[in-house]
């Protein structure tokens, strides 16, 4: 890792990380980083076995505990994370299982923010519940009910800023503070930023989580997931994850290493682009309300500004009307792809009250400010023009 005084990454930059972090070279001098197809490792001898297996001696045994690419992927993530140690996942949701699974116990209670991917929601409160963990689930932004919530078996807080897909933004130092003086910890799913763009860690959060699937893949090729955090805490995951086994396979460590590696200016040609979006949107009359935190007029600005890096590939729009303009507008744009997905470079377009959100009730969707008429970008690096051309359509449609 980097914090050994002879590690020429030691004190390094994000940009230097990304693309230096975690190569272990084999004698093959290989430059780009190998992909280790095996399952398992051949030990020297007898008793070579035996102390690898009972921990005595370091190496590779079985690549559901260990796998050099998947370890590459590790060192690298938790360095941009400025985490201790860090593993990679099958999934984004085995990401957030893991995390669950090895720091919550029966008779813990959780806060969770409502308005987190919807598959969490489920996770929390249909099998984790399950097994004897109270869920309480409150608004993003709403601190007063965050307060109320805690208790003294309060376990563990969880939120994702900027939320999905009204862009909230949750003050991550303030909900660190409220956890931790309630004896809780904090996990923040930082897949819509990434460490490019914020660093939940360093503003006092104990634990983030990545579904790899989106921005640090960011081609959409895919399904993988991190946690990352304090060496005490990766222990506990660690030994969920060699136990029950949702590990990163190789193939798709090596891809997530190679996307980590233009992270950065990726995140940023995102912001820039969807920046420029939410301003073209803005001024459209057939727009009732944007939703993008890089705007001075959405409410978390200001927080925005201060936290993150820049604000982030993905936005949403109100059209006037409802559901049928809706869907109109993204029936008639042909570039934009119809697909739920986001972090991509391919730029995608949803229709959240019927696709991603369209399991909650009209109550619960009218609470959660997931109006009829609400279209959600993930804003991809194709030309703006070409966009906003796509877009045009889109407003043709319902003019
Ligand atoms: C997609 C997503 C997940 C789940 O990740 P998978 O890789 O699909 O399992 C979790 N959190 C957020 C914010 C997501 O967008």
């Amino acid at each position: 890792m980097t914090d050994s005084p002879d590690d020429p990454l030691a004190g390094a930059q994000l940009d230097t990380l990304a693309i230096r972090a975690g190569i272990e070279r084999t004698h093959e001098g290989e430059h780009a980083e190998p992909i280790f197809a095996t399952s398992s490792y051949v030990f020297p001898s007898a008793a070579e076995a035996a102390a690898r297996f009972a921990g005595e001696q370091p190496g590779n045994v079985y690549s559901r505990y260990t796998n050099p690419t998947v370890r590459s992927f590790e060192q690298r993530i938790a360095a941009l994370e400025g985490g201790e140690a860090g593993v990679g996942t099958a999934s984004g949701m085995s990401a957030i299982l893991s995390t669950a699974m090895a720091l919550l116990k029966a008779g813990d209670h959780v806060i969770c923010s409502r308005d987190v991917f919807g598959t969490t929601t489920n996770l929390f409160g249909k099998y984790m519940a399950k097994f004897g963990v109270e869920v309480t689930s409150v608004p993003l932004l709403d601190i007063a009910a965050w307060q109320a919530a805690m208790r003294p078996n309060t376990a563990m807080l969880f939120l994702e800023t900027p939320s999905n897909p009204l862009c909230e933004v949750a003050d991550i130092a303030a909900m660190a503070a409220l956890a931790h003086a309630g004896g809780a910890l904090l996990v923040v799913d930082n897949c819509f930023c990434t460490p490019a763009l914020q660093t939940p860690l360093a503003l006092g959060a104990d634990i983030v989580v990545h579904s790899a699937t989106k921005f640090l893949d960011g081609q959409g090729r895919c399904v993988g997931g991190a946690v990352i955090g304090s060496e005490e805490h990766m222990t506990e995951v660690v030994t969920f994850l060699r136990t029950c086994g949702p590990t990163m396979s190789p193939f798709n460590a090596w891809v997530f290493l190679k996307g980590l590696e233009t992270l950065r200016l990726r995140m940023e040609a995102h912001s820039a682009a969807a920046l420029d979006l939410a301003h073209w949107l803005q001024a459209r009359d057939a727009v009732v309300r944007v939703n993008y935190a890089g705007l001075p007029t959405h409410p978390g600005h200001a927080l925005a500004a201060r936290q993150q890096r820049a604000f982030g590939g993905v936005l949403s729009f109100e059209v006037a009307g409802g559901q049928d303009e809706a869907w109109r507008f993204i029936d008639a744009t042909r570039i934009f792809s119809l697909t739920a997905n986001l972090g991509d470079t391919k730029s995608t377009i949803v229709h959240p009250a019927t696709t991603t959100h369209g399991r909650l009730s009209d109550e619960q969707r009218e609470a959660a400010g997931i109006r009829p008429g609400l279209v959600r970008l993930s804003v991809g690096l194709e030309a703006l023009d070409d966009l906003k051309a796509d877009l045009q359509r889109g407003f043709d449609a319902i003019a």
